[in-house]
Formats: structure tokens, sequence, C-alpha cells
């Protein structure tokens, strides 16, 4: 195929860089050669990984190899992420030889959870009351303020309720403290939420967005278990959840997808809770029950296509496949509605996203 036919239009048969090495990489490599693009994988740890199984080609080295991520820049004609944790000086430093899009403006406010709030307060964007903890007593402090209910959380690297301890009446800030292992805090009012959505964004190259159905998460021991599509809230929720998302990627100047989590509180508005500027768990429904999956829809964005439309075509239930929930897969697949979509991961370890399926009914009227 031809080179770029306009300024930041990548045509197919170019190659898109992946950072990261997941079932996000993969859906997203599998997505890129639906389209004609090729894949280039760059992650630690990528060998026999999900990404890796299925991208063109793949470099296993460390965030700091300047000579191994030069060498992947130079081979590659745009870069995105499955991760928003890749070092900031490392995309920084991606950032001088290829585009690099979520940049690292983005991945610095993503990274860090006073970071995302204090973005989405300055903004006028509601999250739940929070303060910054460095020490138990810090901790005490913070809950003398805010109230006897509230979550503590490491502001960095946690993910599917780790590095958290919910604090009540009776607990010890001091335990608290020490059992979130991280010397950076966040304490946050505990919200007695509704339920919990998310939006996910897509913005291009050219600043225009497109935003998904609000959807519904149903979590089980901390990790997405479920997501509804559409959620069941009022067309008033659904609207104010559209435009926080919006506003969000727009402030943030995302290129690339943006998911944000949200509570919905018992009067109908919406607080912030956290948000990744990657594929999302819960926009995995997209890839069987929309017109456009979040993934084809990254690919678009990355590469200055035309954003695709975000029509829910079905509603749809995703289930996500953990531990040994994938030995259901021969059942699945005998389910005339249902599709699945397995990771390729070897070993079936409790916890482990294994896979998903999603279930897709006809659209109420
Ligand atoms: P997070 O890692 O921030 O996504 O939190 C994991 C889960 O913990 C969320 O999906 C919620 O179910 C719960 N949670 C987190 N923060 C709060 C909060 N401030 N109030 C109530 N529940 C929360």
């Amino acid at each position: 195929m031809s080179r770029p036919d306009a300024m930041d239009t990548l045509a197919p048969g170019s190659t898109i860089g992946m950072l990261g090495a997941g079932q996000l990489g993969r859906m997203t490599a599998l997505a890129a050669a639906n389209l004609g693009y090729r894949t280039h994988v760059f992650a630690p740890d990528a060998e026999g990984s999900p990404c890796g199984q299925v991208a063109d080609a793949m470099t296993v080295a460390d965030w700091t190899d300047r000579d191994a991520l030069a060498a992947f820049a130079k081979s590659v004609d745009v870069v995105t992420l499955e991760w928003e944790n890749v070092p900031v000086d490392t995309v920084e430093f991606l950032t001088s030889i290829v585009p690099v899009h979520p940049g690292a403006k983005v991945l610095a406010v993503a990274q860090d959870r006073i970071r995302e709030k204090s973005f989405a307060n300055a903004l006028g964007i509601a999250t739940a009351p929070w303060r910054a903890a460095s020490s138990a007593e810090d901790v005490a402090k913070a809950v003398a303020e805010i109230g006897p209910r509230c979550i503590l959380k490491s502001t960095r690297l946690g993910y599917d309720g780790k590095g958290q301890a919910v604090i009540g009446p009776g607990t010890d800030p001091a335990e608290a403290w020490t059992s979130i292992g991280s010397d950076a805090g966040i304490v946050e009012g505990f919200v007695d939420f509704t339920c919990e959505v998310s939006v996910i964004v897509a913005r291009g190259l050219d600043g225009r967005t497109a935003a998904y159905p609000v959807v519904e998460n149903r979590h089980k021991n901390g990790i997405l278990d479920r997501t509804l599509a559409p959620a069941r809230v009022s067309s008033g929720t659904a609207a104010e959840a559209g435009r926080v998302a919006t506003t969000l990627a727009e402030a943030l100047g995302v290129v690339g997808l943006l998911a944000v989590e949200m509570f919905v509180t018992p009067d109908g508005h919406v607080l912030v809770n956290e948000m990744a500027p990657r594929p999302h768990n819960s926009g995995h429904w997209t890839m069987d029950a929309c017109a456009t999956s979040q993934f084809e829809q990254l690919v678009r964005a990355v590469c200055g296509l035309p954003l695709g439309s975000t029509e829910l075509r079905f509603e749809a239930e995703m289930e996500n496949l953990i531990g040994d929930d994938v030995l259901r897969w021969r059942q699945i697949v005998a389910e005339p509605n249902a599709h699945l979509h397995l990771y390729g991961k070897a070993e079936a370890r409790p916890g482990r996203k294994m896979g998903h399926v999603n279930r897709v009914f006809p659209r109420r009227p």
C-alpha cells in the first residue's frame, strides 16, 4: 500500500508499535490486522504473551533499554500502549523518534490517583472527597475530616482493588497505612453508589471525539465480573457520564481512547473514580455489539483515520472468564448468542483474566 496520503494519516501496511503485551494489546493487534496494519509489540516480558502470539514482531527488553527502544521506534510508524504505567521517561524518549499516542503528559496524569483527581476537580468535575496521605497521621487526619468510612489507596500502580484498605469506625489508621505497602496514598470518602459505570471516549488526531454508550460494571472480589451495555441509568445520568468523559478526554488532549470509571450517586449524578488512556475491560462488549470495537477505534485514532460509529447494535452482557471460569469454554461456544474471546494464556491461575464472553441480545425499543 502507498505511504501516508495526507499528513498524519498512516495507510494500511504501516506498523503500529504496542507498548505492553497483554490481552488488550492482543485484541488491538487483531483489529489492526483486520484493517491491514502490522503490529510490533515491545514489553519486558512478552515471550509467549497474549499479544506476542498475534503480533508481527516482538521486542523483549526493559523499559529503560535505550538501544532496544530506539531500534523499536525506528521500526514502527506510530506507537500506542495497552498499559498506562509505562514509565513516562520511556515514552518521552520514544517521542523523540516517533509519534506516541497517548503521550507522556496524559500518562503522567493517569498514573497517579492524586493528579487524576486534581485534574478532574480543576475542570469542575466531581469526585469523592479526598486527601493526600504520606503517613499514618495523615490518614487519621483525613478520616477525621472526611468521615468515618473511607478507602485508602496507594496513589500509583493500584488496580483491581490492589493496594487498598477500607477504613471504618473501628479501623486503626496505622494498620491501614502499613497494609497498602506504599509511601504515597490517597484517602477517599466511601461512596454509597447505586452502581458503577464507565464511558470510553475516542479522540482522533484531528481532535474529534466519539463516546461509546455508558455501561454498568459489576465487580466480584475487586475484579470486574460483568459489564451490562447499556447501563440501566436515567437518560440524564447517561448524558452526564458521557459529557464528563468527553470533557476529560479533550482537556487531557488524548489521542486514542480514554476510559473513565464513575460512581452513580443516589441522586443520579456521577463521581469520577479513575481513568485509563487505553482500551478497557469494560469496553470488551463493543467487539460484538457495536458498529466499531474499541480496539478498531484505537487503531483508527492513532493512525489518523476517521473515528468509527460508536452506535450500539445489540444490547450486551460481557462476562470475564477469571481463572478456572475458562474451563466452561465448551458450554459457552455452544450458546447461540455468545461470542467467546480467549487470550491464549497457558495457565489458569486464580484471579487471572483468561478471556471473556459477550452475550448479545436484540435492542429493546
Ligand atoms: P479502584 O481501584 O479505584 O477502581 O477501586 C476498585 C473498586 O473499589 C471500585 O470498582 C469500587 O467498587 C470500590 N471503590 C473504590 N473507591 C471507592 C470509593 N471511594 N467508595 C466506594 N467504593 C469504592
